[in-house]
């Protein structure tokens, strides 16, 4: 088969881990029969330096005819003094607005091979985790009616979160469709003991839960979720929640996992069409030094190749490569800690070999 593919590599590693990505994904269509067609644009800092905008219109337009879209990271300190809407991150909300990208998923998973990055006991570690975020992406608080207004103790801020029914039942409907192909296991997140919003929320949920019997579904509060991720993240598979607990949810749990570089996520819309990326930032610090550890944007490919292409054996072999290195014991400096690391290159390379 053949797939589009819209590079969007951005800035400091951007280029150097889409690249990575690139070679990994070229193996993977050597091994299996598939043509993966790649165009880039211009997003973020580098957009801003060639065009004057941190999101040219060809870009946008390219990423709409695309198949799909793959992101390395955008920013860097030349472009931090720049006023808010011209900032890079700007383009990243205009990208995802474009696209409709309504579905976050945000995988955090321990690997075995890297318990010692787990910040929490070695007693909660023991059994692992696997947790797939679902975060709705265009809705709720962070696109409700703001502003400033006077209040009766004078100056006063204002943001509202609304949530429709339309909203919640396609975020839920994805929620239990990626859980039936996991654990079969929904804890969906909300604050029904005082927000409206959370309300319907938990009430949609209870409805679509009938079509979907073998998934066992469950509520939790967010104030208590955030402490059960720390207590006993092994609890959970799927987690399904709000734009704003997610945005807060699904940090908390990448942080546990303890490895930045190694985190993917998928913004996904009604179509098949998504944007794919690692949750890390283009790590200014260590730009071209061939040192990024490019396993998140590697790992953001294969989902690629599962939720966008269907291709569920070829993002399977990325997977079991990523493991099999990291079991093999290369590591990428970020988590060697001073011992001999690989290149980003070189532990591409590995990974390709384990394909
Ligand atoms: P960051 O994620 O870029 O870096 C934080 C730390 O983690 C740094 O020490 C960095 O070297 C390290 N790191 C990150 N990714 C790594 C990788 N793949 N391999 C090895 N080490 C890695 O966060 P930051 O420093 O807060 O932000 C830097 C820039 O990135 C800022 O301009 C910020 O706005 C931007 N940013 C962009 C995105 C995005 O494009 N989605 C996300 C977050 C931050």
């Amino acid at each position: 088969m053949v797939f589009n593919i819209a590079l969007l590599k951005g800035d400091g590693i951007g280029p150097e881990i889409v690249d990575s990505a690139v070679k990994v994904l070229d193996a993977v269509g050597e091994k299996y029969g598939h043509k993966f067609n790649f165009t880039p644009y211009d997003i973020g800092g580098v957009a801003i330096d060639k065009h004057g905008i941190p999101l040219p219109q060809e870009t946008v337009e390219g990423c709409l005819a695309s198949d799909s879209v793959l992101l390395g990271a955008v920013g860097g300190p030349k472009w931090d003094t720049l006023p808010g809407n011209m900032r890079p991150e700007k383009a990243l909300l205009g990208i995802r607005a474009a696209m409709n990208l309504f579905t976050n998923l945000r995988p955090a998973k321990l690997y075995p091979a890297l318990k010692g990055e787990c910040p929490l006991r070695d007693d909660i570690v023991e059994n692992g985790f696997d947790i797939m975020i679902v975060r709705e992406l265009t809705g709720g608080i962070y696109f409700g009616e703001r502003g400033m207004r006077e209040g009766k103790y004078g100056e006063e801020a204002y943001d509202t979160e609304s949530y429709s029914r339309m909203e919640i039942e396609r975020i839920v409907r994805v929620a239990f469709a990626t859980a039936r192909k996991r654990r079969k296991k929904l804890t969906s997140i909300d604050k029904a003991n005082v927000l409206e919003t959370s309300r319907l929320w938990r009430k949609i949920v209870h409805e679509i839960s009938a079509e979907y019997p073998d998934v066992e579904c469950s509520d939790m509060l967010v104030d208590n979720a955030a402490m059960q991720l720390v207590r006993n993240p092994a609890q959970f598979d799927v987690i399904v929640t709000s734009n704003m607990f997610g945005d807060i949810l699904s940090d908390e749990a990448s942080q546990i996992t303890g490895s930045i570089g190694m985190l993917p996520s998928a913004s996904l819309c009604e179509s098949t069409r998504g944007l794919y990326e690692p949750i890390h930032g283009s790590a200014p610090d260590i730009t071209g030094q061939n040192k990024a550890n490019p396993i998140a944007t590697i790992l953001s490919a294969a989902m690629m190749l599962l939720y966008s292409f269907n291709l569920a054996e070829e993002s399977e072999a990325i997977v079991s490569a990523v493991d099999k290195v990291l079991e093999a014991g290369y590591r990428t400096a970020d988590l060697a800690h001073g011992a001999p690391a690989l290149s980003t290159e070189e532990i591409t390379n590995q990974i390709i070999e384990f394909i």
